[in-house]
């Protein structure tokens, strides 16, 4: 029998205790969110937790600060809005999308219908609530902007007829359209089949691209090619606007403004957000702090949860960025703060390292005057 440690990922049911109360993790496949399932989170989070929404780089949301009442009354209320839709497998449904698909006519494919297939083909295999919580699906459009991810199973468009799917990031094969949603799936159960207990991940399986290749009858034929993109706050194609909200944290007023102007959002990796508009509402998002432009401070700047939320951390790292961030140099990389050594939601590649000493910030290793 295979004895793994718990999993303790949170999800809407699985609270985390943290050192400011419980902290729920609501999945959001394909980081798409209709303007009323927004408001239902804002709704939640000011009613039951610190009122704040906390964008995650697998484009899910999490409310903190949860009263000892507050996660069987948020579980109502997401089941309620079609957010929480299976119970069993609420923690496993990590799926993430390019999430300018089909918006910005860059698309070799448009991946985003293909979100409910797979979260359906999930759902409906109660072995496959089994998985790890950080078990990752992605369904890359064709432009390259989930190569950084880190996926374990991840799709990404050659053309209308192919994709090419990749295992833990490293050696793939190519598959039909019509396949995808049916070889992602069976990809995951093979993860599980392959699993001897403590890997977590793909990419931590010995040989584990092979191995579940061959279990699904596929023969990995070719490396991933490199990609890289980002994507930038601002006007994509006509009616996208991508906003970068700073240090992923959607206040009331931010998240009450885009749901005033939006027809739908998606979550970005990125903790911004993409926005499908009919007008421009860059005045109205900017007044409550948002960000519609390419060259703001705030682009790519994340911290950790730090004080209150984390009982190791050494500073109030949010609050001491949103103060300083404006008044730093541009490093042309993205920045982030850490509360302790940790470094917890650091990005991948290279970043600029603010990290809290208890008596100040070092910057990149160097100590600073900042405090
Ligand atoms: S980096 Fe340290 S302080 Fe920040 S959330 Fe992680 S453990 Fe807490």
């Amino acid at each position: 029998m295979v004895r793994t440690e718990a999993d303790r990922c949170p999800g809407v049911l699985a609270v985390h205790e943290a050192a400011d109360g419980g902290l729920a993790r609501v999945r959001v496949p394909g980081g798409v969110l209709s303007v009323e399932q927004l408001d239902v989170l804002r709704r939640a989070a000011s009613e039951l937790g610190d009122g704040q929404l906390e964008l995650t780089s697998r484009g899910n949301v999490q409310v903190r600060a949860l009263t000892a009442d507050g996660p069987r009354e948020l579980s109502e209320r997401l089941y309620d809005a079609g957010l929480l839709p299976s119970i069993t497998h609420e923690r496993v449904r990590n799926i993430l999308a390019s999430p300018l698909s089909g918006l910005d006519g860059q698309s070799r494919y448009d991946v985003l219908p293909l979100v409910s297939a797979v979260d359906a083909g999930l759902c409906a295999r109660p072995r496959l609530a089994e998985l790890p919580g950080r078990f990752l699906f992605a369904l890359d459009d064709g432009r390259g902007d989930l190569s950084g991810v880190q996926a374990d199973v991840l799709v990404r468009a050659i053309d209308e007829c192919e994709a090419f799917l990749s295992l833990g990031g490293g050696l793939g094969a190519r598959v039909s359209w019509a396949d995808v949603a049916d070889v992602m799936v069976a990809t995951a159960a093979a993860f599980l089949d392959e699993r001897q207990g403590q890997e977590w991940r793909v990419a931590e399986l010995e040989d584990g691209e092979n191995r579940i290749l061959d279990r699904i009858g596929l023969r990995a034929t070719e490396d991933l090619p490199a990609a890289t993109m980002t994507i930038e706050a601002g006007w994509h194609g006509e009616s996208a606007l991508v906003v970068t909200v700073p240090l992923g944290s959607l206040g009331q007023e931010q998240a009450a403004a885009i749901a005033d102007v939006a027809d739908e959002i998606r979550i970005t990796p990125w903790r911004s957000l993409v926005l499908r508009v009919e007008t421009d509402p860059s005045e109205r998002l900017e007044r409550v702090g948002l960000v519609t432009k390419p060259d703001s401070p705030w682009n790519g700047v994340t911290a950790c949860a730090g004080q209150p939320g984390c009982a190791k951390a050494l500073a109030d790292v949010r609050a001491d960025a949103r103060r300083v961030t404006p008044r730093l140099p541009q490093h042309g990389r993205p920045m982030h703060w850490s509360g302790c050594e940790r470094r917890c939601g650091k990005p991948s590649g290279e970043f600029v390292d603010v990290l809290a000493l208890g008596n100040g910030y070092s910057i990149d290793g160097e100590r600073t005057g900042l405090r």
